[in-house]
């Protein structure tokens, strides 16, 4: 049977280093056996889905270089691609009927509200966060009494509730252990009729004849649900098998407060896919002769499943940047002229409206734009300080802008846009009654090192969150 791959990212925000890195691993198995990569895209979650992100996720596999051989925009034997298409082709439905009909679903009538309750209490207890199946054992004519009174409800899965799953992940040494009485009855079809990602996932992976199903460690809880899906729905059980999650230099899950993510940041800031995809694999796998610079190709050939990393490993910029210096310097001068060419493309947009005014010649790009490429800025401590405060007050102002934005970013109150920095900025000068000429006067030297670079709000959002809190975080002590 020949091998069929997939990766399945839900379309929520902007392509993730991670989807990059585990559609990198099936791409390099797929292709190391002579398979198929398919990418699916799971948008039943239709309120954080958005059609950008689906776009911009197959303009991240298309930038590597990972071209998959079935997908929403190219279509296939197995299509539609899309999850939300699937739904309405009504795929799904009959599956959850299904599994009610064997007794291995039931339909729950709980309010979100009761469920509120629920976890409230189960908190306040101290107890695992889950279902408590009250509506598990409902009688059959019951539930059919309620559904006929037009009730809300959905499906839940009806898992075994004694002993346990245990399942031998190839990349582990000793099997996935679960207790069945841990496992949450799952919702498997929405109170709308849309079906979960469980449900969707699995009846996909099947008729789409998924033979592997390779995809990060965070997924390993959801396990025993898939494989007890497949079993119960007559499917045969494809492989998982379950990899390491990038991480941040401290060992966390890799975030964009610590790492940039979006893979697409990667390319507007001109770095070679070939060295990203470099850099991703030896994440997860080495090169047998411990080379450190390959291309995709000689990825597929060295390609080893069993070899792939379960120790999460460390998202590390250094050596991102080591790989894309080698690719870099290796091309001829056409090419890196190409590139160049090409990494100013993808920015003009977004930056020539911000420092047109400052130009007189095209060459002026090149100065006046500096501040959104370059890693570090340099500052002249008078300019620094403003007029009116001395380094006690310059040093707090920055300081707070940068816990008081970071905070807001955790707490979700703040995108990292031009409109929500001004908001987030002017809030902080009312709150500690800094007038704005002094106060924006040292934002702006701390985060572009001038005092007169492009309006600075939209300046900060093309700069990045990440440059900007590294490079006020820089010029703190040296602020005397
Ligand atoms: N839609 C899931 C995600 O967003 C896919 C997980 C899986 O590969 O099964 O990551």
């Amino acid at each position: 049977m020949s091998v069929r791959v997939r990766i399945a990212p839900s379309p929520t925000g902007d392509p993730h280093v991670g989807t990059a890195y585990i559609a990198l691993l099936n791409y390099c198995f797929a292709k190391s056996q002579g398979g198929s990569f398919i990418l699916r895209v799971e948008d039943t979650d239709q309120g954080r889905c958005t059609p950008e992100s689906k776009q911009a996720i197959m303009d991240c596999m298309r930038w590597l270089g990972l071209e998959y051989d079935e997908g929403p925009d190219i279509g296939g034997e197995h299509g539609p691609y899309e999850q939300s298409q699937r739904v309405e082709a009504g795929i799904y439905k009959k599956y959850s009927d299904q599994l009610v009909e064997q007794g291995d679903a039931y339909p729950c009538f709980c309010s979100s509200e009761d469920l509120t309750t629920m976890r409230e209490a189960q908190r306040a207890a101290g107890e695992p966060i889950m279902y408590d199946r009250r509506c598990r054992d409902l009688s059959k004519e019951e539930a059919q009494a309620r559904i006929d009174a037009g009730d809300s409800h959905v499906i839940r899965m009806k898992t075994p509730l004694e002993g346990e799953h245990s399942y031998p992940d190839r990349l582990r040494k000793n099997p996935v252990v679960k207790q069945w009485v841990d496992v949450d009855d799952q919702v498997l079809l929405k109170a709308d009729g849309w079906p979960t990602y469980h449900l969707a996932a699995v009846v996909d992976d099947h008729l789409m004849g998924i033979t592997h199903v390779i995809r990060a460690e965070e997924w390993l809880n959801s396990l025993p649900k898939h494989t007890w899906l497949n079993k119960q729905l007559g499917f045969e059980v494809p492989e998982y098998i379950h990899v390491g999650l990038l991480r941040n230099a401290d060992k966390s899950k890799i975030s964009k407060r610590k790492n940039p993510t979006n893979v697409l940041w990667y390319r507007d800031q001109g770095y070679l896919p070939g060295a990203l995809l470099n850099f991703l694999c030896l994440l997860g796998h080495s090169h047998p002769e411990e080379r450190d610079q390959f291309d995709l190709e000689e990825m597929v050939r060295i390609f080893d499943l069993s070899r792939l990393s379960v120790a999460g490993p460390v998202f590390d910029m250094d050596k991102l940047k080591f790989l894309q210096g080698l690719w870099f310097r290796d091309l001829s001068p056409e090419q890196m002229c190409a590139v160049i060419h090409q990494s100013l493309d993808y920015r003009m947009d977004e930056l020539l409206p911000l420092v047109a005014e400052r130009m007189i010649t095209g060459g002026d790009f090149c100065n006046q734009a500096d501040i959104f490429y370059a890693d570090d800025v340099r500052w002249q401590m008078q300019d620094v300080i403003p007029k009116g405060w001395d380094a006690n007050q310059t040093r707090k102002a920055l300081d707070t802008t940068v816990k008081s934005l970071r905070k807001l970013i955790k707490k979700g109150k703040l995108e990292w846009t031009a409109a929500d920095i001004e908001k987030g900025i002017k809030d902080i000068a009312e709150k500690n009654d800094w007038k704005p000429k002094q106060y924006y006067m040292t934002l702006r030297v701390a985060a572009t090192g001038r005092k007169d670079s492009p309006p600075l709000f939209e300046s900060l959002e093309a700069i990045g969150q990440l440059k900007v809190f590294k490079r006020i975080e820089a010029l703190l002590p040296k602020i005397r």
